[in-house]
């Protein structure tokens, strides 16, 4: 029987990358997503083509109630979820430190922290072999920002994976007697939308060049150092943060 999956933001960027390649690697996938229902559909039918099994779940991760209905649809739709990747996030237009007001640094932490924290929550009761679970596996995503600090750019983006860094090693600690792993990837400049969301559509272009490897990242580079920490070669590892940023 097939493993089951719950990618979030899985239409496009490094969701969808991730969720094309576990189902290569046979998994089931519920396929999240926001507002794009055209492009998780899409996601699902090239899922379904490589023989795997998905559902394209609509839930904002700012909303609880979203999640749990989220993770409701995958018992009944797909079954027992075994590995979760919190993908989804948001940068917001790179703004200095004294234009930014609550309401813009509030939307991202209730997506890139809460939003993890939550959907961290519901698989744990699904997973925890406290509670009658057999174990999963949780990736998180973080960022090099979250070293960097993004200052003049988003130092509130970068301090929400901050945030992420820290609950990944705190998650990971409380469920590592209870068969579940926890860890995160911190990817750099990676070629998806997100950079035309924070008003800069060549930042991936114009920051490459400069980074020690002399180029960004695809998505599906950084969706295979994340299968690998769901998958049983990564069996000992936990609470750990992965770098993958061409060196930065
Ligand atoms: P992206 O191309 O902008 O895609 C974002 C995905 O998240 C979309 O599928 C979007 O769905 C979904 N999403 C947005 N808000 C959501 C919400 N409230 N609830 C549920 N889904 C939501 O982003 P990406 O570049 O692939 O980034 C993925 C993750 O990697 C993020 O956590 C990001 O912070 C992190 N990251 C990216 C980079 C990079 O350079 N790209 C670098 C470091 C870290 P809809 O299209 O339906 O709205």
């Amino acid at each position: 029987m097939s493993e089951i999956a719950i990618v979030t933001g899985a239409s496009r960027g490094i969701g969808r990358a991730v969720a094309l390649k576990l189902a290569a690697n046979g998994f089931d996938v519920c396929v999240n997503y926001c507002a794009n229902e055209s492009a998780a559909l899409g996601v699902v039918a090239e899922i379904e083509a490589l023989g795997q099994r998905a559902i394209a779940v609509r839930a904002d991760v700012a909303v609880e109630a979203d999640i749990v209905r989220m993770f409701e649809a995958v018992d009944e739709r797909l079954g027992v979820v075994s590995a979760l990747v919190n993908n989804a996030g948001i940068i917001q237009p790179q703004m200095s430190l004294v234009d930014m007001d609550a309401a813009r640094v509030n939307k991202i932490m209730q997506i890139n922290v809460t939003g993890t924290i939550i959907c961290c929550r519901e698989a744990a009761k699904r997973m925890s072999t406290d509670l009658g679970g057999v174990g999963g596996v949780i990736v998180n995503l973080s960022s090099a920002a979250a070293k960097h600090g993004s200052a003049g750019e988003y130092v509130d983006y970068a301090a929400s994976k901050g945030a992420v860094d820290t609950l990944t090693k705190g998650i990971a600690f409380e469920l590592a007697l209870q068969g579940v792993r926890v860890n995160a990837v911190r990817p750099g400049i990676i070629d998806t939308e997100i950079h035309a969301s924070g008003g800069v559509p060549d930042r991936f272009e114009r920051m490459g060049a400069g980074l020690p490897m002399g180029r960004g990242g695809t998505p599906e580079e950084v969706a295979d150092v994340i299968c690998y920490l769901l998958s049983d070669a990564a069996s000992y590892v936990t609470a750990t943060i992965v770098d993958v940023a061409g060196g930065r």
